[in-house]
C-alpha cells in the first residue's frame, strides 16, 4: 500500500478521533460540476490548478443570479437594483480584505487580476516616485507578471532592477540580501509562493529587512491564497495582489490590498467615470481611495460571484485547506518521484502542491499531449517564468498543480500515464 494512502487514512482517523474536523472532501468535490465530466472518454483529472481553478456551482450560480435578478451598474444610480448591486459588490471588497487580513475595504482596489494589480502599483506608485539610481528588488522566481512591470518601471525612471538569486533547491539565496537591498531600494516585489517550484518564501523575514532598508514591499499572493491562510499583516506587506480565478472564483476579478497611506501616495492610472470627484474642462480631481483606481464599469457579475468563492473557502477553513494541500502534496511528490526517468525541479521543504518536473528524453509538450489522451490536464511550457526555468537549465517543463478537490488516487492515474508516456516517447510500445 502506498504511503499516501496511509497519510489519507491517518487524516481520516484523526478526524474520526475528533483531533481535527476535516471537511467531507468528496462532498466538497461533488459541488464542482466540471469535475463530473469525461474528457476523451475518461474521468477528467485536473492538475492545472496553478493556471486556474475550477468553479463550484455556488460561484457559477451567484454570478448568473446577478444577471437574472439585479443587473445594474454600481455606484451610479439611485434605484433599487443599483443599490442592491452596489451593496453586494462592496460586500465582496470587504470580504477580500478580511480574507487576506488586509487593513480594510477602504484600501482594497478591485482589479481584473494579479497582473493588473501589480501594474497599477508599477505605474501609479513606482514610476511617479522612482529616480535614476533607485533600486527595485525582485526575486529569481517571479512570474512574468511580477517582473515585466518592474522592467518597464525601471526603464521609465532610470531605476535599476536587481534580483535575489534562487539556489539549487529552489529556495531564495539570502546570503547577499543586505548588499542587494543596499540603501537605494525603494521597493521589494516578491512572490509569496512560486508558481513553478511551489516554494513558499520567507516573506516576513524579507519584508522586515526591506522595511529596515527603507523600501516598501509588494507581495504577489496569486499562488498562495488558495492553499494556506494568508495574512497581509503577518507577512508585513505594503501591497498584496491576488486573483479570484486561482481560488475558485470567476476570471477577470482580482484585488490589490494596500496600506492606506501607500494608496494615498499612488497616482490613478486609468482615467474615466467613477474615479473622479470633479471634472472641469481641462482638469479633474480624484475620488477617494480606493475608487480613484477603478475607472469605468467593473466586472460586477464576476465580483459578486467572487463573494461566493470567499464563502466557500471560509466555510472549509484555510487551516483545513492547508492540511489537505500538505497531504496531497506528499502524495504527489511520492508518486512522481517513483516514475522512472522523471526529475522533480525544486526541493524546498516549505512548499505547496505545485510540482514542476522533466521526463527524460521527452519534450514537455509531447508529455502533456499524451497525458491529455488519458483525460489528464497538466501544464507544459515556460509557465510565465522564463528566467527561473533558465536558471534550472530548461526552456520548458511540465507542471502538475493541485487543489483541495483533487483526490489522492488521481496521482496514481497521473503516474501510470507518465510511465506510459515515457515508454511511448522512448519509442517503446504502450
Ligand atoms: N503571479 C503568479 C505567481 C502567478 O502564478 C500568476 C498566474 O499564473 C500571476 C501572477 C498572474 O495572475 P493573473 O493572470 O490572474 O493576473
Amino acid at each position: 500500500m502506498g504511503t499516501h494512502r496511509e497519510n489519507a487514512d491517518a487524516q481520516a482517523a484523526g478526524a474520526a478521533a475528533g483531533a481535527v474536523r476535516e471537511p467531507d472532501w468528496e462532498r466538497v468535490r461533488g459541488d464542482f460540476p466540471v469535475l463530473h465530466r469525461l474528457v476523451r472518454g475518461r474521468p477528467l483529472v485536473y492538475f492545472d490548478n496553478a493556471a486556474t481553478t475550477q468553479k463550484p456551482a455556488i460561484v457559477i450560480r451567484t454570478e448568473c443570479e446577478y444577471y437574472g435578478t439585479c443587473t445594474a451598474n454600481v455606484h451610479r444610480a439611485i434605484h433599487f437594483m443599483a443599490e442592491e448591486a452596489t451593496r453586494r459588490y462592496e460586500a465582496v471588497r470587504a470580504a477580500a480584505a478580511r480574507f487576506v487580513d488586509a487593513p480594510g475595504a477602504a484600501s482594497t482596489v478591485v482589479t481584473r487580476g494579479t497582473t493588473e494589480a501589480i501594474n497599477l502599483v508599477a505605474r501609479g506608485w513606482a514610476i511617479p516616485r522612482l529616480k535614476p539610481g533607485d533600486r527595485i528588488l525582485v526575486t529569481g522566481m517571479e512570474h512574468h507578471s511580477n517582473l515585466v512591470p518592474w522592467q518597464m518601471a525601471a526603464r521609465a525612471t532610470g531605476a535599476e532592477l536587481r534580483s535575489i538569486p534562487v539556489d539549487d533547491a529552489g529556495e531564495l539565496d539570502l546570503r547577499r540580501l543586505p548588499e542587494l537591498l543596499g540603501n537605494r531600494t525603494r521597493l521589494l516585489a516578491l512572490t509569496h509562493v512560486s508558481n513553478v517550484l511551489g516554494t513558499v518564501n520567507p516573506v516576513r523575514q524579507l519584508a522586515d529587512a526591506a522595511h529596515a532598508a527603507g523600501a516598501a514591499v509588494l507581495v504577489d499572493a496569486a499562488q498562495s491564497v488558495a492553499h494556506m491562510p494568508v495574512s497581509m499583516a503577518a507577512l508585513g506587506a505594503d501591497f498584496l495582489a491576488f486573483s479570484g480565478h486561482k481560488m475558485c472564483g470567476p476570471t477577470g476579478v482580482g484585488f490589490l490590498c494596500a496600506r492606506p497611506e501607500r494608496l494615498e501616495e499612488m497616482e490613478p492610472v486609468f482615467g474615466g467615470g467613477e474615479m473622479i470627484a470633479r471634472v472641469e474642462e481641462t482638469e479633474s480631481t480624484w475620488a477617494e481611495i480606493p475608487h480613484r483606481f477603478e475607472a469605468g464599469t467593473p466586472n460586477i457579475a464576476g465580483v459578486i460571484g467572487m463573494g461566493a468563492a470567499f464563502e466557500v473557502f471560509s466555510e472549509l477553513g484555510m487551516d483545513a485547506v492547508q492540511r489537505r494541500d500538505a497531504m496531497l502534496t506528499r502524495v504527489a511528490l511520492e508518486q512522481l518521484a517513483a516514475v522512472p526517468g522523471l526529475r522533480i525541479v525544486g526541493a524546498a521543504p516549505d512548499r505547496i502542491g505545485v510540482v514542476a518536473f522533466a521526463l527524460e528524453d521527452a519534450h514537455p509538450h509531447d508529455v502533456a499531449q499524451l497525458l491529455d489522451r488519458d483525460g489528464i490536464a497538466i501544464r507544459a511550457g515556460h509557465m510565465c517564468a522564463q528566467p527561473l526555468l533558465r536558471r534550472f537549465g530548461h526552456a520548458a517543463l511540465n507542471r502538475a498543480s493541485l487543489a483541495f478537490y483533487n483526490r489522492p488516487e488521481e496521482f496514481d492515474v497521473l503516474a501510470e500515464s507518465l510511465v506510459r508516456a515515457r515508454r511511448a516517447l522512448a519509442g517503446g510500445r504502450e
